[in-house]
């Protein structure tokens, strides 16, 4: 097994602070790497060491390969830790960090590449035996009269969606046959322009799906977990807004069957670390769109009903030490919700970055709050605006929901605008209340408001 001593943390924001306790309660040393504007980030005031590798602009600073190798070998560090975002899902990233002699935390190159290309990662898991959204066998060739048979076969509406894709990007819905051409041209063009690259494929479009993923962790000698299903169906623009685990209505044995699927492909494709299988669910049915190979933003929504330290585990395996668990260690006690605050006016959704002149963070039983920010943190507005997570966990769905309600109350975030007048208002909706409900319901339910 390698020593892990020493990691870089190649990220910002509270996903570095998140890593950086990890390591600390590991007994391993730090570096943080940021750019100029971030030197007065709580991780790098707490990590071990901090190099600045770079300007403001992502893509000279966090995004910098060369600057974060260089600071990784002038540190002497072991390995490095991606978080989410930025290089965490780079296949290059991950061979150049393995080519320099260090340990890249998270899959092996080869398996980042495959997933990250979405036809690819549906063909690997349709080999694997994964339900799949009925769609083109592939890309979709030139031949638009070949394009016309697909979406005949699977019928409308249909979904063409970039290979490329991500970020809720390169999509387009397509209702009847005489749109289909022009979407095609168009999602090839947006496909080109955002991902240098054109390639496209088609699925059916799922109506009223809810967005369930299915958390999984896979070590280096062929043993791989499940941590059971989150439901991701609060989003706006296909952008998570609050996220549960467990999912409500999925049964024991529905999550059993889903989760020795996950954990059957990643034996077979040679997983290595943390991963999520994302899928749509619609009429009992689990039907797999991507997959996630980093820590996700929702983790600890797992971590709460699990016991178990998901980036703890990144690190061990990646070490390459045995799971720490086996499936029937994975016990899973009550309901647990988390809800993202961003720092944007929560009528428009405009981002709102600034200075934060008044914070007190919530607490009590079952709270954990995930966030590097602090009294006089200035929200800066060149990168996400996601600025902390509440995590509430309760013995059930309503007793964690009343949490988060005193948490929300608790929060004081003052000097600039958030979106926790939206989760409040979220929290008593009746609709949200009840659960269950498709992608769509906080977009209806926004819609509705404005009318209202
Ligand atoms: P991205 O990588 O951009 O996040 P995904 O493939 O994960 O793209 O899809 C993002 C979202 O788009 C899904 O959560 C869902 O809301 C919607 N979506 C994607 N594919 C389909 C489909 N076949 N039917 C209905 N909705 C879909």
């Amino acid at each position: 097994m390698a020593v892990l001593d020493k990691i870089v943390i190649a990220n910002r924001g509270e996903i570095a602070l998140r890593i950086l306790r990890a390591c600390q309660a590991m007994g391993i040393k730090t570096v943080a790497v940021h750019s100029t504007v971030d030197r007065n980030l709580k991780h790098v005031a707490l990590a071990d060491e901090s190099v600045c590798i770079g300007p403001v602009p992502s893509a000279e600073s966090y995004l910098n390969i060369p600057a974060i190798i260089a600071a990784t070998e002038v540190t002497d560090a072991v390995a490095v830790h991606p978080g989410y975002g930025f290089l965490a899902e780079n296949a290059d990233f991950a061979e150049r960090i393995e080519e320099s002699g260090f340990i890249f935390i998270g899959p092996r190159p080869e398996t980042i590449r495959l997933m990250g290309d979405k036809v690819s990662a549906i063909a690997a898991m349709k080999k694997a035996g994964v339900p799949c959204v009925p769609g083109s066998d592939g890309p979709l060739s030139e031949d638009l009269q070949e394009s016309i048979t697909v979406a005949r076969k699977i019928g409308y509406p249909v979904i063409i969606k970039a290979a490329a894709g991500g970020g809720g990007r390169g999509m387009r819905v397509v209702h009847t046959e005489a749109h289909l051409a022009n979407a095609l041209q168009l999602t090839r063009q947006e496909a080109q322009g955002a991902f240098g690259d054109e390639t496209v494929y088609m699925e059916k479009y799922l109506e009223n799906p809810r967005h369930i993923e299915i958390q999984v962790l896979s070590d280096q000698h062929g043993n791989a977990i499940h941590l059971g299903e989150r439901d991701c169906s609060t989003q706006r623009r296909h952008q998570k807004v609050i996220e549960e685990a467990p999912g409500v209505g999925i049964t024991d044995k529905q999550r059993e069957k889903i989760g020795k699927i996950c954990t059957d492909a990643c034996k077979r494709i040679g997983y290595r670390g943390a991963g999520t299988f994302e899928f749509l669910f619609d009429d009992g049915q689990f039907y797999f769109i991507e997959m996630n190979t980093r820590i996700q933003v929702e983790h600890p929504v797992t971590e709460r009903i699990t016991g178990v330290d998901l980036v703890r585990e990144q690190i061990l395996i990646a070490a390459g030490a045995r799971l720490s668990y086996k499936q029937d260690n994975i016990q899973f006690r009550g309901h647990a919700i988390e809800c993202r605050i961003n720092a944007e006016d929560p009528d428009n959704f405009m981002p709102c970055p600034g200075t934060i002149d008044d914070f007190h963070a919530p607490g009590g039983p079952g709270i954990r709050m995930d966030s590097h920010i602090y009294d006089g943190y200035r929200v800066p507005p060149n990168y996400d605006s996601m600025i902390a997570k509440i995590i509430a966990h309760g013995e059930n769905r309503s007793a964690a929901l009343a949490r988060m309600r005193v948490a929300l109350d608790e929060l004081v975030l003052q000097g600039i605008k958030t979106n926790v007048p939206l989760h409040k208002w979220l929290l008593s909706d009746p609709g949200f209340l009840k659960g269950g409900f498709n992608i769509h319901y906080l977009e209806k339910r926004l819609a509705e408001r404005e009318v209202d």
